[in-house]
């Protein structure tokens, strides 16, 4: 059974397969590209616009409870990198 989870950006509910989790590591937010790392994941669609999207609605900060302190420098780094489409889109 395929399992879904909203993305941050469009709030839409999709198969992890098309989603990046991340998760909150003391006040940073990590990429877990290959969705094994502990604690709360959060997760957003692999493209850019839903990337932006995220980040501009803090919603990570809403997302791990944490306040607008949160360090997203990864996930805004991802979203200038021209890699970001080919990041492995299937795991
Ligand atoms: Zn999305």
């Amino acid at each position: 059974m395929e399992v879904s989870r909203r993305c941050l950006g469009c709030q839409e509910s999709d198969s992890t397969e098309k989603l990046l989790r991340c998760v909150a590591q003391d006040n940073r937010v990590v990429v877990d590209e290959k969705g094994r790392l502990p604690g709360r994941g959060a997760w957003v669609h692999r493209n850019l616009e839903c990337l932006s999207q995220s980040l501009r609605r803090r919603a990570w900060s809403r997302a791990f409870r944490k306040g607008p302190s949160l360090d997203c420098s990864e996930l805004e780094n991802l979203s200038r990198s021209p890699d970001l489409a080919k990041t492995r889109l299937n795991g």
